[in-house]
């Protein structure tokens, strides 16, 4: 084992520079999602200076490189995302983005680097293990329906064992990781509350159906029965951020409408909570005579991590890691589209330190940057733990 680590560190060790020139060009030229023509171009060619790696492509620009030994190995995922903001790079480096309005203030330039470098480490050392690794470079995981989807109806996950993936955090330290088992991020649905009632003057209701009354009926119930409801295990958010009704002081408006978000942590849950709203706004509308309608658009399912893969990942960090480097995380009502993948297989979602005592801006901010640091700690523990993956793989059968 102290050779193997030996050998990756010397494999990432060879590619610093490089992998910083490649973070640096990727941060200096951001594209947003499904727009990401030449960052998936140019990793593609930094994928095909590594040897020889089956490329194919999902959706305009995302794409996926194969690394294939022989059909009777098993095979695992490493995914990385490629996609920026539509942020203002407010940063004063010379790698700054030269795209305005749009910037890498997520790190998804610090996790595609990391899967290049990856790819190469486990290029090099193919020999040393037995499985075939599908390297996944995702577009679109800002928007939604994110690119992971993409992915899953293309069916790149068919026999793949198991999915890894990570994301930059510059709340933890460089050379830090943060792994927790279960559910990581949750998942956020977007809602529109549509009331129609019937208008007329202020001063006399008993002539109009006033969907203001039953608009904010409906919320009352929404924000005191949905914590009613369901078992406080698996948390859950329900939040107004829109409200629009009317035009006029001495008027009952024809119509009502209110938008937000519920962010659920369960599948069971937010099945359960989209039934229960749905007929609160029917039993109530129906009792004033207003018509009502439900609309929502779902985020990507909630992170949730294989509890025995990560107890089995977490094994294996420790081998290359020291023990402060472990770090505690919490969980978070954020989203993450990485959770497409692990409704159709086990996978694993790790959280990389990227911080120092300097940068402090958080994730989505015009002043987000990663300590470089962290990029050769990362290619090693994303090469090891998939060489250890499959050394136990083989030796258990
Ligand atoms: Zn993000
Ligand atoms: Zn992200």
């Amino acid at each position: 084992m102290e050779k193997l680590i030996n050998n990756i560190k010397k494999l990432s060790n060879i590619q610093v520079k490089e992998l910083r020139a490649i973070r640096r060009y990727l941060h200096k030229h951001p594209e947003l999602g499904r727009q990401e023509y030449q960052t998936s171009e140019f990793i593609r060619n930094k994928i095909a200076e590594i040897g020889k790696l089956k490329i194919t492509m999902v959706g305009k620009t995302g794409f996926t490189a194969d690394l294939v030994q022989s059909k009777s190995y098993p095979w695992v995922a490493l995914r990385a995302d490629m996609d920026a903001l539509p942020i203002k790079d407010e940063k004063n480096v010379p790698y700054k983005s030269v795209n305005e309005d749009c910037c890498h203030a997520c790190g998804h330039d610090f996790h595609s680097t990391v899967v290049i470098g990856a790819a190469k480490v486990l290029y090099l050392l193919k020999d040393s293990f037995k499985g075939n690794i599908r390297f996944i470079f995702q577009h679109a995981e800002e928007p939604i329906p994110g690119g992971a989807l993409d992915f899953v109806n293309q069916n790149m996950l068919d026999n793949i064992e198991c999915i890894f993936g990570f994301h930059a955090d510059p709340k933890l330290k460089k050379e830090t990781i943060g792994l927790i088992p279960g559910w990581n991020t949750a998942q956020s649905i977007q809602w529109k509350i549509k009331i129609k009632g019937k208008g007329g003057h202020s001063s006399r209701p008993q002539n109009s159906i006033d969907p203001i009354f039953v608009g904010v009926t409906v919320i009352n119930e929404l924000y005191s029965a949905l914590y009613r409801k369901l078992d406080a295990n698996n948390p859950f958010v329900f939040t107004v951020g829109k409200i629009q009704s009317g035009e006029n002081y001495n008027v009952i408006p024809e119509s009502f409408v209110a938008e937000g978000t519920l962010r659920i942590t369960s599948a069971k849950n937010r099945d359960e909570l989209l039934e229960f709203m749905n007929n609160s706004l029917k039993t109530i509308s129906n009792k004033w005579g207003t018509s009502s309608k439900l609309e929502y658009i779902m985020g990507a399912p909630p992170v949730n991590n294989d509890i025995k893969k990560t107890e089995q990942i977490k094994k294996y960090i420790d081998e290359i890691i020291e023990k402060k480097q472990f770090v505690n995380i919490e969980r978070s009502m954020g989203g993450e589209d990485f959770g497409h993948y692990q409704t159709k297989i086990p996978g694993v979602f790790m959280r990389v330190g990227v911080g120092n005592n300097k940068l402090i801006a958080a994730l989505h901010n015009s002043k987000f940057d990663i300590d470089e640091e962290s990029i050769p700690f990362a290619v090693n523990m994303m090469s090891y733990l998939i060489i250890r993956y499959f050394n136990d793989m083989n030796n258990l059968n």
